[in-house]
């Protein structure tokens, strides 16, 4: 047990690392943030910053000399720096699920060999492995990046064969993984934290709605097509976070389709559509992530309101602050950040 009053090293600074520092200072321990960028909505919050590359060593040895445990919160770490890291200090969730969910193809193949339900999916790697993908699925294709693809980024949408050359290029003639086009109903995720004992609790599952392949809200409750595909969902989770004896908070979103829900991605890591549980929830997701990676007994997750609405602020909806303050009824949630982008996480605001 790493108790109260230690320290606890975050790999990455952006809203999450923020949210978590803030939880973790609540329970009383001291955080140290390591990332490479000059604004830090963590290191805002954060009792030490270090400004480093990931991969540079020299700062991951005193980095590690510094905290008595540490985790990440942002997934296109080279999983190299977290092995180094591991070396060196206690480091959770494990290396190995990072690894797994920065790599798409890999994670499909990872949830579909544990029984989990995908799309029919295709390695690419060249514009005819792309043409032989589409002519095997048949219908309507999303060409996705293998790495670094996030928020709808390094995707392309093929309606016919004409259009493979065209996604191919635009998403820079990179490895990638060819998905058939799932119709779903609505899309849900599952979050679950997982203590190294095996102890499990998981969230309420929230419906999501993305604009743009960006999450704008999520709903609790998920109304009744989610809710008959919760258990199912949580099955394929809860293997998932076993087969890595993952250690933290664990999200894999679904869409909800006629015939069950289909496994899209998994974040190892606590979850844009889990904000909601810092007021909606006893023990919100950064909470339990804190717990868990502490070795700390893992708090309620039982619902505060029955119903919880958490909209994203995204680049100029953060102007509705004012408004959003005289909302009795509206938590506001901003991350401190200087420049407003078209779709850039600026905040977010939840409803009991
Ligand atoms: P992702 O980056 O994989 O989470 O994709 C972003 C969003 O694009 C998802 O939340 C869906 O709304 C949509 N999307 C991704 N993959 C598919 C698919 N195979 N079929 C239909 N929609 C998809």
């Amino acid at each position: 047990m790493i108790p109260p009053g230690s320290t606890i090293g975050i790999l990455g600074g952006g809203q999450l690392g923020r949210m978590l520092a803030l939880a973790a200072a609540n329970m009383g321990y001291r955080v140290h943030i390591l990332a490479p960028e000059d604004e830090l909505p963590a290191g805002d919050v954060a009792a030490e910053v270090t400004r480093a590359d990931y991969t540079d060593r020299a700062a991951l040895r005193s980095f590690a000399a510094s905290v008595d445990v540490a985790t990440f919160e942002f997934e296109n770490i080279e999983v190299e720096a977290v092995r180094y890291l591991s070396e060196l200090v206690e480091v959770q969730p494990p290396a190995r699920a990072l690894e797994i969910a920065q790599d798409r193809l890999a994670e499909k193949r990872f949830v579909s060999g544990l029984g989990g339900r995908v799309a029919p999916f295709h390695a690419v790697d060249s514009l005819d492995d792309l043409h032989a993908a589409v002519a095997a699925i048949g219908g309507p294709v999303v060409l996705k990046t293998r790495r670094m693809g996030y928020d709808g980024k390094g995707q392309a949408r093929i309606m016919q064969p004409a259009d493979c050359a065209a996604a191919w290029e635009a998403i820079g003639r990179q490895p990638a993984i060819a998905e058939a086009f799932v119709s779903f109903e609505v899309e849900f995720s599952l979050i679950l934290a997982r203590a190294a004992s095996g102890e499990t609790v998981i969230y309420d599952t929230p419906r999501n709605r993305h604009d743009d392949g960006v999450l704008a809200e999520s709903l609790i409750p998920a109304g009744p097509l989610i809710e008959t595909q919760r258990a199912e969902a949580t099955v394929l989770a809860k293997s998932v976070a076993d087969e890595l004896d993952y250690v933290g908070v664990l999200t894999l979103e679904f869409f909800a389709c006629a015939d069950g829900p289909v496994f899209n991605e998994m974040a190892p890591r606590v979850h844009n559509s889990g904000h909601w549980t810092i007021e909606g929830t006893r023990a919100s997701q950064f909470e339990n992530h804190i717990r868990a990676v502490c070795g700390l007994p893992l708090g309620s997750t039982a619902l505060t309101a029955p119903r919880v609405r958490m909209r994203n602020l995204l680049g100029d909806a953060v102007h509705d602050w004012q408004a959003l303050l005289a909302d009795n009824q509206a938590h506001l949630h901003l991350y401190g950040k200087s420049e407003i982008k078209p779709g850039r996480k600026m905040g977010h605001v939840t409803w009991l």
